[in-house]
């Protein structure tokens, strides 16, 4: 049997993408911001439904330009319980990353630990739209705004979401995008900065094409950070199909539901109101279970099925930063990254799959297909596994 992987990359059928790379064979314009690049800039400011989008070549250094452009200084408040990616941006940026606890409902930052943290140092927050649950954003406002801070959201996860009608992109002072293979958008590899002050495009684009402000002027220490035009015909023809994609993602996310709801021992995550979701992750929390989420993580992974143990270890605990961050300060981070596990979820898993994957769990039985019960020497029984089946 195939194995069945945590994501799969939607792609366009093979022509269309040939249909729309076909022009660059003429124009001999790779990237610098070509027409494909301008194209897609216009038509994600359409879908995201927000004045301002500016393309970059993958998340992260877009997330890294955005702290570069805000100017950010001193400390910035953060979650652990996310990808590597979002505190590495704020430590690169040459900034002091603090750990701010999760809530237990949705797992982004738990703004009644917020205020706390904030000294004299702290110049933004960076909450992480964690798994497309959106953070508190009404608090986090009133908070940043109490103390001055800026707000940068990592909406890495967060594509085309809106909350009671307003979309995901509109909140804080810039947002970051991740259009990386295994998201619910993809170019290959891209992201987007989103962003409230329009003066921000300018600086944006200079930071991501090297600082450079004209033919012979360089202002600022930038990087290369320019989406090719081939990532952003890969982001057209994709746009095309996002809103069927998200659709199948949700007949998938409903089926979970529908299985694994009121399991005891089974955590989901709490359906957020007015939310209108991207179900680009499902999240389940093993709480006291008849297995752990480690071992559940073996058992489908001997049914050769791969899940994922997203955020596991937090990043507080993670090799680069363990020995100056303690995972004790942020608890409930430090309870969920131990006993959640990411299940395979993308537009073309079949459901008959989602309910194998459930029965799995649901009755913890290893693969017997694959096991050989052989007594040993001493007369006991020793599982070998011997593949038996293709
Ligand atoms: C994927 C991801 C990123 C990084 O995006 P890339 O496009 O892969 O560089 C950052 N933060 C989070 C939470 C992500 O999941």
């Amino acid at each position: 049997m195939k194995p069945i992987q945590v994501t799969r990359s939607s792609m366009p059928a093979f022509e269309e993408y040939m249909e729309e790379i076909k022009v660059l064979w003429e124009s001999h314009w790779l990237t610098n911001m070509g027409e494909k690049h301008k194209l897609l800039e216009a038509e994600l400011t359409h879908y995201l439904n927000t004045p301002n989008v500016t393309l970059f070549t993958n998340g992260h250094t877009a997330l890294e330009c955005a702290i570069a452009a805000l100017n950010l200084t001193g400390e910035v408040i953060t979650t652990p319980f996310t990808f590597a990616s979002t505190t590495h941006a704020i430590v690169r940026n040459g900034l002091k990353p603090v750990f701010c606890d999760i809530n237990e409902n949705d797992y982004t930052l738990d703004v009644n630990k917020l205020e706390m943290l904030i000294t004299d140092q702290t110049s933004a927050i960076i909450p992480v739209h964690v798994y497309g649950n959106i953070c508190n954003v009404n608090e986090i406002e009133r908070i940043a705004k109490k103390f001055n801070l800026k707000v940068i959201y990592d909406a890495a996860h967060a594509f085309g979401i809106t909350v009671n009608g307003e979309g995901v992109a509109n909140f804080g002072d810039a947002s970051m995008f991740s259009f990386h293979a295994t998201k619910v958008f993809n170019t290959i590899e891209g992201g987007a900065v989103t962003f409230r002050n329009p003066n921000l495009r300018k600086v944006l684009n200079d930071l991501k094409n090297f600082g450079i402000t004209g033919p012979e002027s360089v202002e600022y220490v930038g990087g290369n950070a320019k989406m090719n035009e081939f990532q952003a015909a890969m982001g057209i023809c994709n746009l095309r199909h996002i809103d069927d994609e998200i659709m199948k993602r949700k007949a998938v996310v409903r089926r979970y539901r529908e299985n694994l709801s009121g399991i005891k021992g089974i955590k989901l995550c709490q359906i957020q109101l007015g939310v209108k979701s991207n179900n680009s992750y499902f999240p389940v929390v093993f709480e006291d279970y008849k297995l752990n989420r480690d071992e559940i993580y073996e058992l489908l992974k001997e049914h050769h099925i791969i899940a994922r143990k997203y955020f596991y270890p937090l990043t507080n605990s993670i090799d680069c930063y363990k020995d100056r961050f303690n995972s004790n300060d942020t608890p409930v981070a430090k309870y969920i990254a131990e006993r959640v596990l990411t299940l395979p979820l993308y537009a073309d898993l079949a459901l008959e799959d989602v309910d194998r994957i459930c029965e799995i769990i649901i009755e913890c039985q290893p693969n017997k297909k694959e096991y050989l019960i052989i007594p040993n020497e001493l007369g006991r029984t020793v599982s070998n596994k011997i593949i038996i089946n293709s």
